[in-house]
């Protein structure tokens, strides 16, 4: 497979990803305690208006992926993000796990998704990340059905590709790739089983897979979660980053859905 030519000249793409799973980041953990749920507000009323602002200053769009609850429940927080210049994204209703779930409970938290995101945010989602990055064997051909663009969770490439599945109208659904190791819950989540990592060796990691997925022409796709990155030993470390990415040379830095219509033409 070839890879995709970067639009303006560029050798490689960079997104800033952020999963705004606020409360049912526990909610979908069965947790109902207060103090552990607090966490998740954390992410909304704390750490989204900074990092709205960091990508304001650095004139960054980037890529939002909302639980329909979370929309409901927050609907500030969407409207701060589209005034922004930002995509919303699907992201589940309770961020349950769709590979616990039988093909019509999906297909029916999908449409569900789709009409409060769409109703919250003023334009229809074109992209789907699934909670906790498990698909289910349904999941693809339900993204393709409802003509959805794009999918954000298969960790195989450093580049985007095409899916097999076609929509009704023969589309057929861009993969943007992700992984753990560009994500900020595996090092940084805590939940009592062990011990947090320190921000500086992580930040380190980042700026090596950046400069490294750069290299060969593909896409870093960063998934970072408000309530964890936004903590400040962690804010300065998006901010590096952040600042990293504007000084390399030839980088396209966009928002997910940019990056999926670009990847559909030039892998045709
Ligand atoms: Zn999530």
């Amino acid at each position: 497979m070839t890879a995709p030519r970067w639009p303006h000249g560029a050798r490689a793409a960079c997104a800033f990803t952020f999963d705004l799973d606020a409360e049912t980041l526990w909610l979908a953990r069965g947790v109902t305690e207060a103090v552990t749920l607090s966490q998740g507000t954390f992410g909304v009323v704390e750490a989204l208006p900074r990092i709205l602002d960091l990508l304001r200053q650095a004139e960054i769009p980037a890529s939002f992926f909302v639980p329909a609850w979370v929309a409901e429940h927050h609907p500030d927080a969407v409207k701060a993000i589209v005034a922004g210049g930002h995509e919303v994204g699907c992201h589940g209703d309770v961020h349950e796990k769709v590979s616990d779930l039988e093909p019509a409970q999906e297909e029916k938290i999908l449409l569900r998704s789709l009409e409060v995101l769409t109703r919250q945010a003023g334009r229809r989602p074109v992209g789907y990340r699934a909670p906790a990055w498990q698909l289910s064997a349904s999941t693809l051909t339900l993204l393709a059905r409802h003509e959805f663009e794009y999918s954000s969770n298969m960790m195989d490439r450093l580049r985007p590709y095409l899916h097999p599945v076609t929509s009704d109208t023969g589309g057929r659904l861009v993969e943007i790739p992700v992984a753990w190791v560009l994500d900020d819950a595996p090092f940084f989540m805590f939940t009592g089983q062990r011990a947090m990592q320190p921000p500086g060796p992580v930040l380190q990691g980042w700026l090596t897979e950046l400069d490294g997925i750069t290299e060969v022409g593909g896409v870093t796709n960063f998934t970072f979660h408000p309530q964890i990155i936004g903590r400040p030993s962690r804010f300065a470390c998006l901010r590096e980053l952040v600042d990293h990415a504007r000084r390399t040379p030839k980088l396209w830095l966009a928002r997910l859905d940019a990056i999926a219509a670009h990847a559909r033409q030039a892998l045709a």
